[in-house]
């Protein structure tokens, strides 16, 4: 019996809704820093239409344990610029 191929599916932090891991951002922290993920550790997803939503600074702050939303958000527009 051939099994049908899926795509992993991951949810997005902010809106909770779930896509395809493929076009979601993948991003971790690191000593409360945001980075993209590297190769290890624990990681999240985002969707690009939650970046200016409104729960996305204190999902971040979250994330990171961290409230310095302010560079967090900062930090998050970096790492989708050098995304492409
Ligand atoms: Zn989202």
């Amino acid at each position: 019996m051939a099994q049908k191929l899926h795509q992993p599916i991951r949810m997005c932090v902010v809106c909770r809704e779930r896509f395809a891991q493929v076009g979601l951002l993948r991003l971790q922290c690191r000593n409360g820093k945001l980075e993209p993920y590297g190769k290890e550790g624990r990681s999240f997803y985002m969707c690009r239409s939650c970046i200016e939503h409104k729960k996305t600074p204190g999902q971040l702050s979250r994330q990171c344990k961290s409230g310095a939303t302010v560079e967090l958000m900062n930090r998050l527009k970096e790492i989708i610029v050098n995304d492409g």
